[in-house]
């Protein structure tokens, strides 16, 4: 396994000192750290929710204060207007815990927005996932969609497939290449 060692950092929840010294294995050298952001989620290495609520406010203060200043700076602008500044700007960051386009649009609604968090979580039921079980070997786990008899893996259905290519210019607004699309 490839360990890409900037990306790569441990916690120790409930552990000794001793077990957040570095991990160090020929050229790699893991560090610890206290938090880690995963999807937009911040877990700490105290373990505690408190504390892990305590960085997500302070993480999304921002966008409270981006919304203050658009009411502050549009003083006249109607109540439909600020409701969707409000969703775009605050619902997706603090609820979802991404800006990503898919959940800032107001326009997308709620099942949808589960299940793109499904996909960026890898809990969907594609061939690439579904045949392991089976131990299908990877290049056999075929999607049946379409006749382009390929891999049905994440890049394929986002941005290969010609059976979603209507959900793709249905909205411009999101970026369907991969792996832009999980970002
Ligand atoms: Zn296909």
């Amino acid at each position: 396994m490839i360990i890409n060692e900037s990306k790569t950092q441990f916690m120790v929840i409930n552990g000794e000192e001793d077990d957040r010294n570095p991990i160090i294995h020929d050229d790699l050298n893991i560090t610890n750290c206290d938090m880690y952001t995963y999807l937009g989620a911040r877990f700490t290495q105290d373990g505690r929710l408190t504390s892990s609520v305590k960085a997500q406010v302070a993480a999304k203060m921002c966008h409270v204060v981006k919304f203050e200043t658009f009411v502050r700076r549009n003083p006249d602008a109607p109540v439909a207007v600020n409701k969707k500044v409000f969703s775009a700007a605050l619902v997706a960051a603090i609820l979802y815990g991404s800006t990503h386009p898919m959940y800032a649009d107001p326009t997308i609604c709620e099942y949808k927005r589960r299940a793109l968090t499904k996909f960026r979580l890898s809990s969907h039921n594609l061939a690439i996932k579904r045949e392991r079980w089976s131990r299908t070997p990877r290049h056999e786990r075929l999607g049946i969609d379409c006749d382009l008899n390929a891999i049905q893996d994440e890049e394929h259905v986002l941005s290969v497939c010609p059976r979603f290519h209507s959900i793709r210019t249905d909205y411009p607004s999101v970026n369907f290449h991969f792996p832009d699309f999980f970002k």
